[in-house]
């Protein structure tokens, strides 16, 4: 599916609704969270509209992959962060709200106080 009426991403993916990209590459972008649960929480989010992470086809693994090495540079760099969390929700009971597969990138810091996993 190329995209979906009434989804954000899919309308952030096309330049319907205007944000601040900080990497872009053939299938995925990245932009800030628009409620940030620390400085500089990011999110990954492919092009081309797939629910979950079930959706998405194993061939693009790769540039995902290299997707989330290269925004977690960026961000560590930018927020001087020491470490980062990759977080991925699928499905509702898992805390998925967009239903449009996306990746969190979270930027850490020794002692920054946020609880991840109860
Ligand atoms: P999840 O579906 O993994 O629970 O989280 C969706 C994430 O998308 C949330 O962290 C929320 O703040 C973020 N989000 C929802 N709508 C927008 C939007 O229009 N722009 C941006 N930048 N982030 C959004
Ligand atoms: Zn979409």
């Amino acid at each position: 599916m190329e995209n979906k009426k009434d989804c954000i991403f899919c309308k952030i993916a096309q330049g319907e609704i205007k944000a601040e990209k900080i990497y872009e590459h053939d299938n995925f972008f990245a932009i800030p969270d628009a409620n940030p649960i620390v400085a500089g929480h990011s999110l990954i989010i492919s092009k081309k509209h797939f629910e979950n992470t079930l959706d998405l086809p194993a061939s693009l693994g790769m540039e995902l992959l290299d997707a989330i090495k290269r925004t977690s540079e960026i961000l560590i760099k930018k927020y001087n962060a020491t470490g980062f969390n990759v977080v991925n929700n699928n499905f509702e009971s898992a805390g998925q709200i967009v239903k449009h597969v996306h990746f969190h990138i979270i930027p850490r810091k020794k002692n920054d106080g946020l609880k991840l996993f109860g």
